[in-house]
Parts: C-alpha cells; structure tokens; sequence
C-alpha cells in the first residue's frame, strides 16, 4: 500500500473515531482525537484522549494553545494567593531563570497574574488546571497487513505494553477474513485490541485489556535482532509513574491543540487544485491534478503541480472570505473547535461553529 493511502486510512481512522468511540458502546465522557503524537521513543498514527467533562471545559481557559512541559510545570502549581514563585513552586530539577522564562510566558498569553513585590517576582493563578484527561487511547494504523509488516508491529506493541503510557493500545487494520488477521496478528502481545476498517465501518475483532498506567513502565533500549548469530542481550530502562503522567499531559495537551485536522496546516489548501472531499466517512483531501487523495509530504510549495488559486476566486463574488484555501482552513478549524467546549466563548473573537 502506498502513502496515499496510508494517509488516507489514517484520516478514516481518525473519522470514526470521532464519531463511534467507543466501539459498541455508549460514549460516556467527550473525547479528542488526534494523529502523528508520542514521545521520542515512539509515535502513535491515531489517539483518543477520553476527558472529564467538566475538566475538559475547565481547561478551555487556557486557550487553543497547547501547554508545553515549562508551562505545566508553573500552572499546575500555581497558588490561589499572592506568592513568591520559587516558595510556591515545586524545585523544577533545572535552573529557576527558566521558569521566570515560563512566568512570563504564561502572564504574556493572559493565563497566569504576576506583580513585582520589590525585587520578588510574585504569582497568582487564574484558574486551576483541571485534570482533564481521563485516559489515553493509543491505536496503531497498519492498512496493508502482511507477515513482515505483522512482525515488526509485534515489536512495537511489546513497546507499548511494556511501558504502558497510554490506557489502551489498538490495532486498527484493512478488514477481510477474521481467520486471516487473527493468524497474521498471533504473535501480537493479547493486551492490544485489533480493529478491522471495512469500507461500511470498523468492527472490533480482539477486545484490548487496559494497562496499568500508575505502575512504572519499562523501557526497551535494545533488542537483539533475532539472527542465530547476535549473542546480544535485550537492554532495558524503567520509567517511573510521575515521567509517564507528564509524558501524558504533553501527549494530551499536543491532541488539544492539534487535533487531527491540522494535515491542513503543512497542505496547500490554496492551490487551485485542491478539494475537500465529502466521502462516507467524511472529508478528505483531495487533489484534482494528480486524481487522488494527496498525502501532507506531497502537496507542498515544491510539489511540481501547484498552482495558487486565481485572484479573482478571493476578489469576486467567490462565497468564502479570502478564497476557498483560507476558507478549507477555517471549515476545519470550526470542525476542532467544536470538540473543545468552552473554547468559543473564551476566544470571543474567534470563529466558532
Ligand atoms: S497540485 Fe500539488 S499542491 Fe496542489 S493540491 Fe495537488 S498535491 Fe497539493
């Protein structure tokens, strides 16, 4: 299977995700979804983060913009009093002048009070920070099964289920025979869930076990490659329960800002060839000159068939302000918008759908 469709796939995946988890039954808390997230060991295709309603609202104060781990490591210790940051702080492990760095970030963006007390920087929350996430949900896109792709992804999902960083670890594969799969997926470690994508849907065929995510996680440097002549040992490394909840609350707070429309954001929208597409599953991108569905590392500046959108499409009559590009753009943002509640009305400014 080529990128295309891969890409493709993976925006299907993400599609139903939105609109069907969990899968057979009742969705009980909001969700979001996003592509392309992780950590530097390993990068998950599709996530689901499960949230507390009145968390994931509460965390709409903070704006659209995700908080990096500098800025977690201020707001979520920020006192409801007057204080001096470094009495009210956590020892960050680093140097204090980086998380003056980070103060003055957060007050720049409006989320955090600070005053000068003589020479003390003193800080004041805004609101708390919620705890939002509920669980993560971590599901690996491999559309064109084969034995060589099957081994290579039971590596992976070792990984996963070694670490245990996200609740629930899927695999979501082109559908067909059940019998066919289960053989192909039998050296897949039992706690990964496998999801079989079908043209009409997506069927669960192995339920996931859930991991323990307040354990600490193990770490697989180095594996030996299996041949009869690597006489090497596995390495391995422990990660402990407070290194995975900050792992996650980055993970999460990149799926906030994100989401899983932002494909747009690295895409040439404002070519003329481009489309949005309204397929079964929902949009996707579509690109006229090449008569498929464009892959983000394809439809760039440099791709050789781009062509900017006519002028007049933005000057006459054409329905949507600032030409149908900018207009591609903000139909998705409307669309990621509306899976954070709350978020319209703390950017009244915005667009909101
Ligand atoms: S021609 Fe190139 S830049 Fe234009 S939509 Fe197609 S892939 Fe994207």
């Amino acid at each position: 299977m080529d990128a295309d469709s891969e890409f493709v796939f993976e925006l299907r995946v993400c599609q139903w995700a939105e609109r069907e988890w969990p899968p057979g039954r009742q969705r009980r808390r909001p969700i979001i979804v996003a592509r392309q997230l992780g950590t530097q060991y390993r990068r998950w295709d599709t996530i689901i983060i499960e949230c507390d309603p009145d968390g994931l609202r509460e965390r709409a104060n903070f704006g659209s913009d995700r908080l990096d781990s500098d800025l977690l490591d201020v707001l979520r210790f920020a006192p409801a009093e007057w204080a001096w940051y470094q009495d009210a702080l956590p020892d960050p492990g680093y140097p204090w002048r980086y998380v003056r760095e980070s103060i003055h970030r957060a007050a720049d963006r409006g989320i955090l009070e600070t005053r000068k007390r003589g020479r003390r920087l003193e800080i004041r929350r805004k609101w708390a920070y919620p705890d939002w996430v509920e669980r993560i949900v971590a599901i690996e896109n491999k559309p064109d099964l084969d034995a060589s792709a099957a081994r290579a992804l039971a590596a992976q999902i070792e990984q996963d289920v070694a670490l245990a960083l996200a609740d629930e670890v899927w695999i979501a594969t082109e559908g067909g025979e059940n019998r066919r799969l289960r053989a192909l997926l039998e050296d897949v470690p039992v706690e990964a869930g496998i999801l079989a994508v079908e043209a009409g849907g997506v069927e669960p065929i192995w339920q996931p076990r859930s991991l323990v995510v307040s354990d600490p996680g193990t770490l697989i440097d180095e594996r030996p490659s299996g041949s009869e002549y690597d006489a090497s040992a596995a390495r391995f490394s422990y990660a402990d329960p407070d290194w995975k909840h900050d792992k996650r609350l980055e993970i999460a707070e990149r799926a906030y800002e994100r989401g899983w429309r932002s494909y747009a954001d690295t895409m040439r929208p404002d070519c003329r060839h481009f489309r949005l597409v309204d397929v079964e599953s929902g949009f996707l991108p579509y690109c006229d000159a090449k008569s498929c569905h464009q892959t983000a590392s394809v439809c760039r500046g440099a791709c050789g068939d781009f062509e900017p959108e006519p002028p007049v499409w933005r000057t006459e009559g054409w329905p949507i302000e600032g030409g149908p590009g900018s207009g591609i753009k903000r139909l998705l943002d409307r669309q990621r918008r509306r899976k954070r509640p709350g978020l319209a009305a703390v950017n009244s400014g915005d667009e909101t759908g």
